[in-house]
């Protein structure tokens, strides 16, 4: 997928409007939000797909060279703020010509930006999710890795999903509200069993893999909500994907969720197949929706009862204190 952007990118932008560099960094180490996790590292084959592709483009002839734009995959340590401001300078500083506080004030508005859309995109996962529950309805909890969000690569099945009435929801912009947080981990934190909500290694000891670590934290996210169901996507016989598959399903399967999996969905599979595959899923998921109501409705019915019985409660003790009054105004000291 990345040699077909590059491409494009080539032969296709840089006629409409030419291009001076391609910035396709080695990010060897990505942000995390993942509690307590032993490490936070790309896939290396990922990291590595910047120096793949420039192989592709200068094998015979320097294509780059050729057509007049740079090309920019230096390595990147996203975690380690000093080292990364140092690795941005060495990549930018010759072709922009930048000092070093301007390099500053630049990594300072990328960050801001980067936080800024964290902040807008979770808030509108939130806002999706409050609807789901408000309405008794069922969202899909995409498992997957970030490359599973281009449409070249997943067969448009959130698109799919989407269409049949789904919201889609992506596990690395999940709600991380803390009232919400509390809702769903509260009491395993309290009970000692996390350290954190974010916290996975209850179930996970070798968390050292960002996108392995997020997508096993997004399956308990999913296996806590009653409104969420997981979809898994894997491709390419996955080799961080193949260890944690076993986990994946037993976090699943240890609640009501209902769970799906689209494994090796490069090997093409015709299309045929998948759509029929969307249309068992949608089936699945309206009886869980059946479920969800009836629940939905037991649950009002008890909280009725309750209600109710509090109200009694209270006009018992009521008339009761009220008897205590008087009678304690007969007493003379
Ligand atoms: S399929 Fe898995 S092992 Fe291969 S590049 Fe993607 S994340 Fe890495």
């Amino acid at each position: 997928m990345a040699l077909s952007h590059v491409h494009n990118l080539l032969f296709v932008k840089h006629k409409r409007a030419p291009l001076d560099c391609i910035f396709f960094p080695m990010i060897e180490v990505v942000p995390s939000r993942i509690a307590a996790a032993r490490a936070t590292n790309a896939c290396p084959t990922v990291s590595l797909t910047p120096q793949t592709v420039r192989a592709a483009f200068t094998k015979d002839s320097d294509l780059f060279t050729e057509m007049g734009v740079r090309y920019l995959d230096g390595l990147l340590d996203m975690e380690d703020e000093p080292l990364f401001r140092r690795q941005m300078f060495d990549m930018w500083e010759g072709v922009l010509g930048l000092s070093w506080e301007e390099n500053e004030r630049a990594i300072a508005a990328g960050r801001e930006t980067l936080a800024e859309y964290d902040r807008t995109v979770r808030a509108a996962a939130r806002e999706a999710l409050d609807a789901l529950e408000r309405d008794n309805r069922l969202g899909i909890l995409l498992l997957g890795r970030p490359y599973h969000h281009d449409p070249g690569l997943n067969h448009g099945i959130p698109e799919e999903l989407q269409k049949l009435g789904y919201p889609v929801f992506s596990q690395s912009t999940l709600p991380i509200d803390d009232d919400l947080l509390e809702r769903l981990f509260g009491e395993e934190v309290r009970a000692g069993v996390i350290s954190h909500p974010l916290d996975i290694s209850d179930v996970w000891k070798h968390s050292t893999a960002a996108s392995s670590n997020l997508k096993i934290w997004a399956a308990k996210f999913a296996a806590r909500h009653p409104n969420l169901v997981a979809v898994e996507l894997s491709n390419f016989k996955c080799g961080h994907d193949a260890p944690i598959y076993a986990t994946i399903e037993e976090i699943i399967d240890r609640s009501s969720t209902p769970y799906f999996g689209f494994k090796d969905i490069d090997e093409n599979k015709p299309v045929g197949a998948i759509k029929l595959r969307l249309e068992t899923i949608d089936y699945s998921l309206k009886r869980a929706r059946e479920s969800l109501l009836q629940r939905g409705r037991q649950t009002e019915r008890v909280e009725k009862w309750l209600a109710g019985y509090e109200q009694r409660l209270r006009r018992q003790l009521g008339a009761e204190l009220d008897a205590d009054d008087s009678s304690s105004q007969g007493i003379t000291l």
